[in-house]
């Protein structure tokens, strides 16, 4: 018997964690579809060889998350404007022969921030905090909502340097003020949306930010979700609004759900069902 219903795949290592399967099954229940949806660990040097035999198995599309969204980006065929931009891959879709690569991560955070935490960033000033390959995936979409200042900072500021230089040219055609500072030497100023795109929080770790970036009106975000970071607390203690990750990673499968089955899903209810758990 042919089995109709289409397979999917995320892709990582490690992958235990990941969330996605819950959130596909779930989108893909509420629509009444019938998918096949597996979380999968390549080991670090086999990617493109996972991938393959996925191809081979006849997946119609898959997530991929750290370490491999670089990997996916080279290994695509043709990419989507967000992936070009973000010289990075968490979506990929297998059509007629093509690997084609989207990123959903800004796009994520965007509707995390505007629609779920009613956070709008035109005329604001935004501090990003990392500059790995999350902070890569959504710096143009922030730039694209004209705040009125988008200011960096990494632990290793030449990384913060290295995006500054390739989003400029962006960041002047949407009128932002774009700047790089030394994460000890953040301005005794606050900023309205802090956004902290470091992996920080999964050692265990600090990032010792000027309690002076954070204010009453100010909207602290963590990308990290599962748990309230240090970060987050500092933040709450500054009389800060607070939200963790898990909004804008639903709100990215919801982006990924649509581009392989042409239907936009519901996303609140799937939020707070994990917030439940
Ligand atoms: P990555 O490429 O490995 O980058 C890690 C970043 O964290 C770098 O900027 C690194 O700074 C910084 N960092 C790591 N340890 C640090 C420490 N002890 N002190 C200060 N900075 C430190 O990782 P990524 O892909 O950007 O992911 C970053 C985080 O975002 C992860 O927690 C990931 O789970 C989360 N994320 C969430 C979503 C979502 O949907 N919610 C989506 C994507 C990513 P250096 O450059 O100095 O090493």
């Amino acid at each position: 018997m042919t089995d109709l219903k289409k397979h999917f795949a995320v892709i990582g290592n490690p992958i235990h964690h990941s969330l996605s399967p819950q959130i596909h099954a779930a989108f893909a229940r509420e629509n009444g579809l019938d998918i096949h949806y597996e979380a999968i660990l390549s080991p670090l040097d086999q990617f493109k060889n996972t991938i393959h035999t996925l191809i081979t198995q006849k997946l119609t599309g898959a997530n991929v998350t750290l370490p491999f969204k670089k990997e996916a980006y080279q290994l695509a065929t043709s990419h989507s404007s967000y992936a070009i931009i973000a010289e990075a891959v968490n979506t990929l879709e297998f059509k007629e022969g093509e690997i084609i690569g989207h990123n959903t991560d800004g796009i994520g955070l965007i509707r995390d921030l505007e629609q779920n935490l009613d956070t709008h960033l035109k005329h604001k000033k935004i501090l990003l905090i990392g500059a790995g390959g999350a902070a890569e995936g959504v710096i143009y979409s922030l730039l694209e909502k004209t705040p009125s200042e988008l200011t960096l900072t990494n632990r290793t500021i030449e990384k913060s340097s290295v995006i500054q230089n390739k989003m400029d040219v962006h960041a002047k055609s949407f009128n932002v003020h774009l700047n790089v500072i030394e994460i000890a030497k953040c301005p005794h100023q606050y900023f309205d949306v802090i956004i902290n795109a470091t992996s920080v929080s999964l050692s265990n770790t600090e990032l010792h930010m000027d309690d002076k970036v954070f204010h009453e009106s100010s909207l602290a975000y963590d990308m990290m979700y599962g748990k309230e970071t240090s970060y987050m607390k500092q933040a709450k203690s500054r009389g800060s609004k607070v939200s963790d990750g898990l909004g804008m990673l639903v709100e990215q499968a919801a982006e990924a759900f649509f581009i392989w089955h042409h239907i936009k899903p519901q996303t609140k209810s799937v939020i707070e069902s994990l917030r439940a758990l």
